[in-house]
Formats: C-alpha cells, sequence, structure tokens
C-alpha cells in the first residue's frame, strides 16, 4: 500500500520540493520545520545550476544533475505559477574562465574529457570571451562555456516552492524534530517537542542537521557542515551577465547590477559567521574575475552550511530503516538538484521506479563507520 501519510523533516529547498511533489499526489504531508522555511542553506546560495563546472567528469553524478538542470524551466513555470512569486531564473550559461596558463591547461584537458563523453561544452577564446562578457579580467585566456546552464535567485525560490506546497496541501509546522519513530525496523513517525506524530513513512531533509535527528539511520561522517561565506556588490550600470567561475571560487551577476561572490568552503563545525579572511577571499574572488568589482559597494554578507556528504553526491531514496527515506548531503549543489531529487524521492516514496537510477546515491554506498572525508 501506498504511504497516505508523510512527515518531512526539514522545510529547506529538498524538503519543501518533495513536500509540493508528494502534495501534488493527493498525500497527506506534514513538513516539520524548527526555524523558518528556507531560511539556511537554501537561503544561502548563489543559485549557480551549473552541472558543467560542478560535476567535473561524465558519470552518474553528472546525469543526475543534468537530469535536474533539464527539469529546471518546467519547474519553475511550475512554482512560479502557483506561488505568484518570481524566481530570477535566467539561462544564459555558465563560464569558467582561465585566468593563468595553468587554469587554461587544466580547462582544455577537461574540454576533451567532456566532448568524449558526449557533454555539452564549447571552448572560448580570448577574443571570444570577451564579447560575452566585456567586465571580464584582462588576463583572462580563455573559457569554457557551458551554454544551456543557468542561475536564479534561491531565495525567492524557497518561497515559491514553499508556498506552491502550501497551495498543494502540505502542512508546514514549526517544531523540531528529536528522532525519528522506529517500530519493528520501520519509521512509524517522528517524535517532536510537543509529541509523536504518526506517518507511514518520514523523509528525512534536514540539511547539514541531519545527524543530530536521533534514529537517522546513517553512518557517522554521512553530513556535515561544511561553512561558505559570500559577499554581494552593487555595480551600476550591471558589470556582468552571466554566473563566471574562475579557478578560486564565482561570481553570481543579478540583472539588478548586484554581484554575489563565493565562496569560502570551511570544516568550522556550526560556527555562523562571516569572517575577516571569508570576507577577504570572496571579495579577492571577484576582483580577480572583474577587477572594475573593486570600486563597487559591498551591501550584504552573509554565511551558513552546505550538508556536505564525504563524496560531495547527494544521499537520496530508502535505507536499511523501512520507510525512512533520505533527500539530504547535497553539498554544493542542492539547488540544482532540488527539482529531480523531488521527483525521484515522491516516486520512491510512492513505490514507483524513480526516474533516475538512486543506487549510485544510496546511503549503503557510505559504509558504516567511514568518517568524513576532506
Ligand atoms: C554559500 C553557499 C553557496 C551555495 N551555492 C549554491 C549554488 O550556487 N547552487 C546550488 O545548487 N547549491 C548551492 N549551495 C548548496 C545548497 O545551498 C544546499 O545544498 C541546499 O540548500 C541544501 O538544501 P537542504 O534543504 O538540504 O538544506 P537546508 O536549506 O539547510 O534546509 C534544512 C532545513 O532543515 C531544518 N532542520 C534541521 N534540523 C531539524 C529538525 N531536527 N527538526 C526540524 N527541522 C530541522 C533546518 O532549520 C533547515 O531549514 C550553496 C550553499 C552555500 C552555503
Amino acid at each position: 500500500m501506498p504511504p497516505v501519510n508523510v512527515v518531512v523533516v526539514g522545510a529547506g529547498i529538498q524538503g519543501s520540493s518533495v513536500a509540493l511533489r508528494l502534495a501534488r499526489r493527493g498525500v497527506a504531508v506534514t513538513v516539520l520545520e524548527r526555524a523558518v522555511p528556507g531560511a539556511e542553506a537554501s537561503s544561502a546560495a548563489g543559485g549557480i545550476l551549473s552541472p558543467g563546472v560542478e560535476a567535473l567528469e561524465p558519470g552518474p553524478f553528472h546525469a543526475l544533475c543534468r537530469a535536474s538542470l533539464a527539469r529546471y524551466a518546467a519547474f519553475v513555470r511550475e512554482v512560479e505559477s502557483e506561488s505568484g512569486v518570481h524566481v530570477g531564473y535566467r539561462r544564459l550559461g555558465t563560464l569558467e574562465v582561465a585566468l593563468d596558463d595553468e587554469h587554461a591547461r587544466l580547462l582544455a584537458a577537461r574540454a576533451e574529457r567532456l566532448a568524449a563523453g558526449r557533454l555539452p561544452v564549447e571552448v572560448l577564446d580570448e577574443a571570444a570571451v570577451r564579447r560575452l562578457e566585456p567586465g571580464l579580467s584582462p588576463a583572462a585566456r580563455g573559457a569554457l562555456f557551458f551554454e544551456d546552464e543557468a542561475s536564479l535567485d534561491p531565495r525567492a525560490l524557497g518561497r515559491a516552492v514553499y508556498v506552491a506546497a502550501s497551495r498543494a496541501g502540505a502542512r508546514f509546522v514549526r517544531g523540531e524534530v528529536r528522532r525519528i519513530a522506529i517500530d519493528g525496523g520501520r519509521a512509524v513517525g517522528v517524535d517532536h517537542a510537543s509529541g509523536r506524530l504518526e506517518a507511514d513513512a518520514v523523509v528525512l531533509a534536514a540539511g547539514s542537521w541531519s545527524l543530530l535527528v536521533e534514529g537517522h539511520g546513517l553512518p557517522p561522517g554521512a553530513v556535515r557542515p561544511v561553512r561558505g561565506q559570500m559577499a554581494v556588490v552593487d555595480t551600476r550600470p550591471p558589470l556582468l551577465s552571466r554566473v563566471i567561475f574562475s579557478a578560486n571560487g564565482y561570481v553570481v551577476p543579478r540583472p539588478d547590477g548586484r554581484v554575489l561572490c563565493g565562496s569560502t568552503m570551511e570544516e568550522v563545525g556550526f560556527e555562523k559567521a562571516v569572517t575577516a579572511g571569508g570576507l577577504r577571499h570572496v571579495l579577492d574572488v571577484g576582483i580577480e574575475i572583474a577587477p572594475a568589482l573593486a570600486a563597487a559597494p559591498v551591501v550584504e554578507t552573509w554565511s551558513n552550511f552546505r550538508p556536505a556528504s564525504p563524496d560531495g553526491e547527494p544521499i537520496l531514496g530508502e535505507g536499511t530503516v523501512r520507510g525512512l527515506f533520505y533527500a539530504t548531503g547535497h553539498t554544493r549543489n542542492g539547488i540544482l538538484l532540488a527539482p529531480v531529487t523531488a521527483d525521484a524521492i515522491a516516486a520512491a516514496v510512492l513505490g514507483e521506479a524513480p526516474p533516475v537510477d538512486l543506487g549510485p546515491f544510496s546511503p549503503a554506498r557510505l559504509g558504516a563507520g567511514r568518517g568524513p572525508a576532506a
């Protein structure tokens, strides 16, 4: 019997997207969120949707990222029309720019591997890349261009998905889940501050905090927080159009001229802070990519935690506890992977064949007792 009553732990982009899919299939979904829906990692992201830069080699992870990118335009249409919230989706492509000879050699080798795997990539020379982005550093030697990639505003997306899921019937409740209730090897609900909420299935989507929920059933180190800091500078008129990576980080231009400069990858536990060193790093990245950013005012800064798995790939599907499903460990690509995660986890919960093979992303790959990787 497919479940009729599902509890989702956490209302980040994963929990809200899975709730949307399940609610639209007629399932009674309750999402428990201990703070504000979407307020953690999902609001801190740059909103880059880039399999080309983030999933370096052809393989199951690259395929998962591309399957999610392929779903994005329809996902955005759906949540925008159901919520009335515009999410700023722009399909202008992603550039990875070489600012020195060593990075240029590295990019050339990667372009060959991607092309051999029949994955879409265009190699641009110096003149071509400057035609696309005149604000780029004069040091730019050339770039890889991933033409079909996109970016969006993740805060708006989180809000849109939350509103769309609520309108589809998902119930969002404020509450901190303490443990997954398990009976006879099966998840039967969750325990939170005001008691037990019974369910036919539970989806753990608590991001970096997933291992703090008792009864999570994952091996030690399966998910850990990796802090990322971000600074936003304001350019008027807009200096850049598309997402641009260098070897050290990236910039994400918004259409109004703001440019996000990111990010750091820091192993500092749950210490949420914007630091002098972090800010220096992300601003250096921005100025290295587009030197004119040095004159732009800094208008916002923040930090939050990527839910990092040991191999940087998400943890998806059912584990050893029946009825307990995972939508966590999305590390650097949780915004990109939200649409495919929602479709795949909803299918798994409903006992249907997921649209992508979840085998490579099963918690079993992490093995009991394997510690975190760098
Ligand atoms: C600086 C930075 C830049 C990034 N840039 C990008 C990018 O450009 N593109 C991209 O694809 N990804 C990016 N990411 C990664 C992306 O943000 C994450 O992978 C994604 O947001 C994870 O979503 P989530 O729903 O799993 O986690 P979260 O958004 O953290 O949501 C988890 C939720 O669970 C709640 N919760 C936790 N424990 C409990 C509990 N016990 N009970 C109830 N609720 C609980 C939390 O309050 C939180 O709201 C970036 C991340 C950072 C930090």
